[in-house]
């Protein structure tokens, strides 16, 4: 085992910071102009977000939960309407349904922690009206199979992308599969800015134009209201953080991708104890988590906290199980691989700012566990 005791933290904040000069150049610039709300850098930003992604807009919001609801809202899903998706996903997706107005409906995940498209239709009511697949860890949920389904049924497609930027399957990126897709610019996901933001792509240039206004009061102008609408813009000084970290945003997926890559040969050993997700050859998956499924798990948790390894669980509580989810009338076994995934899953460091040697420092802990 290497000699390192350093600790390796989930958290890559200070180091990515380390350097904030080029930063606060960029906000004393925008300081000077005082164009805060709606300034010329978030269409900067907006511009070059969708071009990231081949699409043709990018709107930017307050949060990525904001993203998710304002797109349910502005496509027409509300009180009365059921909305699809998978009780594994960090809360925001389901939060987002709800505050929309609608009911969540929850599919049970696969293997890969995405949406099990093989149990989707048998939930599907004359009341079901959308499906939001989360993309989860960075994995894009089966967006082909999802697409066809939806079709079938007639039913729309909002993509939670929160944790998915530049994840695509046969090189379309996910967020340009379905109708609208959220994304979230949260400190901790791939691309991160200093706080809250969030940013909502279409291609539908309708959409776009509603929902620039659907962000701003529904204002037409300063002094004409089409319709009473949010405050839920993304900040201006945000969008100058998120137009630098936009130029590092290939450079930090391919880390990470490379970062997993390590794990997952390291693991291919230890399939007596570790079960790695599929790893599909069409899908570019972008390692927001790196989540395995481990024998033993609350021990080898304990195990590597004790080392250092700042391992996390995402998520320990299914959302069907949560107090919130009570009026839903859903009990235990009702998504049983969700359920399952609870005991066995734990998260590992896997952040751009790993060096090689720490990533073979936390393997070399989790093969002295199990030998
Ligand atoms: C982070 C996240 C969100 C919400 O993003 P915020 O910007 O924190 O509001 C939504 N869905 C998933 C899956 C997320 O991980």
């Amino acid at each position: 085992m290497s000699g390192s005791r350093r600790r390796i933290g989930y958290s890559y904040l200070l180091e990515q910071f380390a350097d904030i000069d080029p930063y606060l150049e960029d906000i004393r610039a925008l300081v000077k102009t005082g164009d805060f709300t709606l300034g010329k850098p978030l269409g900067e930003f907006e511009e070059k977000f969708a071009r990231l992604l081949d699409l043709p807009y990018a709107i930017g919001v307050g949060t990525g939960t904001d993203a998710l609801m304002l797109s349910l809202k502005i496509l027409g899903v509300g009180p009365g309407d059921e909305v699809i998706t998978t009780p594994n996903t960090f809360v925001a997706t389901v939060g987002a349904i709800a505050m929309a107005g609608a009911r969540p409906v929850f599919v049970d995940n696969n293997e890969e922690y995405t949406i099990d498209v093989t149990k989707i239709e048998e939930t599907v009511t004359p009341r079901t009206k959308a499906i939001m697949p989360v993309h989860l860890t960075g994995c894009p949920a089966d967006m082909p199979r999802i697409m066809e389904i939806a079709h079938r049924h007639n039913l729309l497609v909002v993509e939670d992308a929160a944790q998915a930027i530049l994840a695509a399957i046969d090189g379309k990126s996910v967020g340009s599969w379905g109708a609208a897709a959220g994304f979230s610019l949260h400190p901790l996901k791939n691309l991160n800015i200093w706080g809250d933001g969030g940013v909502i792509v279409t291609r539908s240039a309708e959409l776009a134009d509603n929902l620039r206004l659907f962000r701003n009061h529904g204002m037409a102008t300063r002094d004409e209201i089409d319709f009473w609408s949010h405050n839920c813009r993304l900040d201006t000084l945000q969008a100058v953080i998120a137009n630098r970290l936009l130029e590092q945003v290939h450079a930090i997926t391919d880390r990470r991708i490379a970062n997993a890559r390590l794990y997952d040969e390291a693991f291919a050993d230890l399939a007596e104890f570790i079960n790695v997700p599929p790893r599909r050859s069409n899908f570019k998956q972008v390692y927001h988590t790196y989540v395995l499924r481990v024998r033993n798990r609350d021990r080898l948790y304990q195990f590597l906290l004790s080392k250092g390894v700042e391992a996390k669980i995402h998520y320990p509580i299914p959302l069907h199980l949560q107090k919130a989810a009570g009026y839903l009338g859903y009990k235990k076994g009702d998504f049983p691989q969700c359920e399952a995934d609870c005991h066995t899953i734990i998260t590992l460091p896997v952040h751009q700012h790993l060096q090689s040697s720490q990533i073979e420092f936390v393997i070399d802990c989790i093969r002295n566990f199990y030998h």
